[in-house]
This record gives structure tokens, sequence and C-alpha cells, in this order.
């Protein structure tokens, strides 16, 4: 048997694909991306925060022949995750972003990878081929769009007309010749803003345009060391993750759920109980969240997290739990637990700080504890309203209203 032809081994890519459950394919030649300026510029403005991993290999995003030396066609490939709604978290839980309910995907996307590989070697050798998640140096949202998989909105995701955007998106690369699809042209954000006004930290600093130094995901991923001070509040309930740029997006309305059993949530992930992670030593976080994405800021940085979000919910239940942490937690998780209590602030709340503030000897913890106490002794003795936690209705700010109405709208075709 001879080596298909380019038409052949695009359809069998294709159909297999789709057999292994990738909701949408294209296929785009490997140029350089067309927004890698943009990207360098990004970059530049440091807008990429502690992310050296992008920063480190930045000539590499040049082009995919990086990724796969004599590199011809990319396969983008889109896997949908979208399972249950999310919970209304009561105090002492916190939300968790959706992709991160299941098992880490990167294993199950690799592994639908890897047959891709094995099909493409068995019809096409000698031939390169290379699957990728995630992982590799690729403007992957870039050939996404190349290869007509949908738009880049003002959210920085890529937006498909019947996915929406609660997909993971793969590649393929390999040497051989295939059909390419027509990239996808034109945007459909029209003139919705939803996703910019609806961010809780203000991270967009133009549409498109992300300063990932304040995005929720960021600060509760991929950040080491303490969240600023400022940026605290903002976090609201998200102690993993953020969805609110895309739960706000229109285009998510009827994106359809994944059938993949493999990322249905895991117990007691829609919400979280965050004094139960207070609970866990470093081998019982691993056992339990080690085949999670929760794993990727580990131990310490989630229960930084769950600090800052019992804070923001005024939680008097955490008070115990958060003088314990201060008596047994490295500076990073003290430094949240300061800030929590300092947010509680009751009298026992308070009364913890001021004990505390007698043996801390971490600079950064000291400086909290100062500042917070010299904060309360500026304030009326009574603490704040504790919090109530907000329905769990889908947000619709103003700026989606008028675009179901069509009244603010350039794009007629938005999902009703
Ligand atoms: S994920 Fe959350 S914090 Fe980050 S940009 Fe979107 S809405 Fe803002
Ligand atoms: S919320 Fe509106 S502006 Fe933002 S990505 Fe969705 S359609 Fe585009």
């Amino acid at each position: 048997m001879g080596k298909p032809s380019a038409e052949e081994l695009t359809r069998a890519i294709r159909q297999k694909a789709l057999a292994l459950g990738f909701a949408a394919v294209g296929v785009a030649p490997a140029v350089t991306p067309q927004g890698i300026s943009r990207f360098y510029r990004w970059l530049a403005q440091g807008y990429a925060g502690q992310m050296h991993y992008l920063t480190d290999r930045a000539e590499a995003y040049a082009h995919p022949r990086f990724v796969l030396q004599g590199v011809r066609s990319l396969v983008v490939l889109a896997q949908p995750y979208r399972t249950q709604e999310p919970q209304t978290p009561k105090p002492t839980q916190g939300r968790v972003s959706r992709y991160a309910w299941g098992v880490d995907y990167h294993r199950t996307v690799r592994r639908k990878l890897r047959q891709l590989v094995r099909l493409v070697k068995q019809l096409a050798d000698p031939c390169q081929v290379r699957g990728v998640v995630d992982t590799a140096p690729l403007l992957e949202r870039d050939f996404a769009q190349l290869a007509g998989l949908g738009w880049q909105g003002k959210n920085t995701l890529v937006l498909n007309r019947q996915l929406g955007s609660w997909f993971f998106l793969a590649v393929l690369l390999t040497d051989q010749e295939l059909i390419y699809d027509p990239p996808t042209e034109k945007g459909h954000c029209g003139t919705c803003r939803a996703c910019l006004d609806a961010c809780p930290t203000q991270a967009f600093v133009a549409p498109g345009v992300l300063d990932s130094r304040r995005c929720i995901s960021y600060l509760t991923i991929e950040l080491r060391g303490p969240i600023p001070r400022e940026l605290r509040s903002g976090l609201g309930q998200w102690v993993f993750g953020c969805d609110v740029c895309q739960e706000v997006c229109p285009w998510n309305r009827k994106a359809p759920t994944t059938p993949e059993p493999e990322f249905a949530p895991l117990p007691g992930m829609n919400p979280l109980e965050l004094l139960e992670l207070f609970e866990l030593n470093e081998e019982g976080f691993r056992r339990r969240f080690g085949h999670t994405p929760l794993a990727r800021p580990g131990r310490e940085g989630m229960l930084r997290n769950a600090a800052v979000v019992l804070g923001n919910q005024r939680c008097e239940e955490a008070v115990p739990v958060l003088a314990q942490a201060l008596k047994r937690e490295g500076p990073v998780v003290r430094e949240a637990c300061v800030w929590a209590l300092g947010q509680i602030a009751t009298s026992e709340a308070l009364q913890v700080l001021r004990q505390h503030a007698l043996v801390e000897t971490h600079p950064r913890v000291q400086a909290e504890l100062q500042t917070v106490l010299n904060e309360k002794a500026g304030q009326r003795a009574d603490p704040p309203a504790p919090w109530t936690p907000e329905p769990m209705t889908e947000p619709v700010p103003r700026a989606i209203d008028s675009h179901s109405t069509g009244a603010n709208c350039e794009d007629k075709s938005w999902p009703n």
C-alpha cells in the first residue's frame, strides 16, 4: 500500500479525531503565527508575570518548527469539558474553575493524541508527527483561528459558534502535507464587552489584552508567593482559577456538555471544602489532588488561596483553623491567614492576631500583621457584616441584556 494522498490522510485524521471525542478539527499550514508580534509586545509589557516558561522560550513561539523539525501541517483539535453547572458555595467552601473538577485533562488528551500519532505513522511512515497539549511553545489560539476553529474573543479565548469556549485545545504537528481549512476571518464579539466589564480584578488592559498579573487564574494557580494585597478581595470565592469571563459570554449559553466520562467532576470539587484543606499534610494533599490540576499550585498555594477566600467570606467558623495555621504553616500561608483574620475581624480573630504578633519572626508576615492591626486600631470595634453567598444564577451584566435584545450588537447571530 502506497502513501495516502493529502486528502486521504486529512480525512483519516479528521475521522479518527472525531471518533476519539474531539468536537472540532481544523487543519492549518505551519507558518509564523499572525499574532507573534503582539505576543512579544505582551511579554515585553511584563503581562506574563512569573510565567517564565513563556519568556524563556519566547523565540520558539516564532514558528512551529521549534516544536517539530520539518513540520508542514498542524491539526488543531477542540476537546469540550463542560459538565455540570457550578454549585453555590456556602461559607467555608470555595469555587474551582470548571476545567479542574475532574482528573488532569493532560492525561486524557495526551492519550487521544497518541492514538492520532499512531494512525499517522501507520498510514504515512516514514514521517514526523507529534501531539502537544498546552506545554509546547506554540500559540495554539492563533493556529486555532488559522485552522478555522473560531476567533479570539475579547476575553482572549478562542470562541467557536457551536462550542463556545469551554474546550481545551490540542495540536497534532506533522511533516506531512494536509488539506488546510479556511481560517476564521471574522470575530463575532460585536460591541459586546461583557467579559471586560465582569472581570472581578479588572485584568483586561484592552479588549483581547490580559494582564495576567491581575487575573485570578494566574494569582491562584501560577503565582508563587503572596497574592498582592490589593487583589485579594477580588478573588471573591475563587480558590482555584476563575470562569467569570467565560460565564458571562453569550456564546457559552448553549455550549454543549462533554460526553467524555474522564472529565466527570470528582466528588467535593464543585465546590471545594476549604477547612478540610488545612487538615491535609503534603502526603495527604498529594493523595487527594495529585492527579488533578490542583497539584500545580500545590498545598502551599491552595492553603494561601483558601485563606484569602475565607477572609473574603468573613468566615467566623474559620478562625480556629486559621489560628492553627499561623502556628505551623510557612510564611506565604501565614501572611494570607493574617489578612483573612483581619477581614473576619471578630474579637476572637483580633486576639489571635495580637498574640501571634508576639512570636512572628518573618518580615513579610510581621509587616502584614502591623498593617492589619493598625487598620483595626483605626476602625470602630464592630466587625464587618458576615458574608452571605451570592445566588449562583448566571451573571447577566447590562451589556449582555442589551445583546440579548440585539440592541447593542453588530452581529445578529447571538445564541438565544
Ligand atoms: S479569568 Fe477571571 S480574573 Fe482572569 S480575566 Fe477572566 S474574569 Fe478576569
Ligand atoms: S463576553 Fe462578549 S466580548 Fe467577551 S468574548 Fe464573549 S462575546 Fe466577546
